[in-house]
């Protein structure tokens, strides 16, 4: 199995890029922010609650999080698959904690974690672009989305550490057309 974990800060491209990679290489693509979604589009108890935290640009609590990511992993794995992207998950050291041991029990691991880099101010300019015409309400304000990007520095952005130190970090440039960022993860993911 090949586990990636594509990262980086709201509005880098991860989703875009995890629909291209998710066909190239037959993985399947797990973005706890869609799950949220869907929970919050079809008002369960799950997206009521979900809700308070990402209308904010808040995270949504890890434990809340992290048996969401488990369901959807387990209902997955039952159809023997070639891997997982990981998409805007793990967000904090504890989910990538939760992560880890959870993969090993199932005898897997996490391969790599490929992030995207892209200068703030072009992350603002691009979620408000998108804001236009995603539907989604936490694009369509300028202080949630600097909110989010706040966020990602104070609880996400550590874990590039976190994976150094298992030696699985791997910066891209997320600058760029489509095409051509999808070639430069392609030559890192070719070699996992
Ligand atoms: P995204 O689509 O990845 O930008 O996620 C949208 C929102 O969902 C985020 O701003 C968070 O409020 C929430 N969310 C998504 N993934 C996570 C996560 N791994 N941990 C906590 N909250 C998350």
């Amino acid at each position: 199995m090949k586990n990636i974990v594509l990262f980086g800060p709201p509005g880098a491209g991860k989703g875009t890029q995890a629909e291209v990679l998710k066909e190239k290489y037959q993985l399947i693509h797990l973005s706890t922010g869609d799950m949220f979604r869907y929970n919050i589009k079809n008002e369960t108890e799950l997206g009521k609650l979900a809700k308070s935290y990402t209308s904010k640009g808040h995270l949504v609590p890890d434990s809340v999080t992290n048996d969401m990511l488990k369901a959807e992993v387990e209902r997955h794995l039952k159809k023997n698959p070639n891997g997982f992207i990981f998409d805007g998950y793990p967000r904090t050291k504890a989910q990538a904690e939760v992560l880890g041991s959870f993969l090993e029990e199932k005898n897997t691991k996490v391969d790599a974690m490929v992030a995207l880099e892209v200068d703030d101010e072009i992350l603002v300019q691009r979620l408000l672009e998108r804001g236009k015409t995603s539907g989604r309400p936490d694009d369509a304000n300028e202080e949630v989305i600097r909110e989010r990007i706040a966020e990602y520095y104070r609880k996400t952005d550590i874990l590039k550490d976190y994976y150094m130190a298992e030696d699985k970090y791997y910066g891209v440039d997320g600058v760029g057309e489509i095409d051509a960022i999808t070639a430069r993860l392609s030559k890192v993911i070719d070699t996992l």
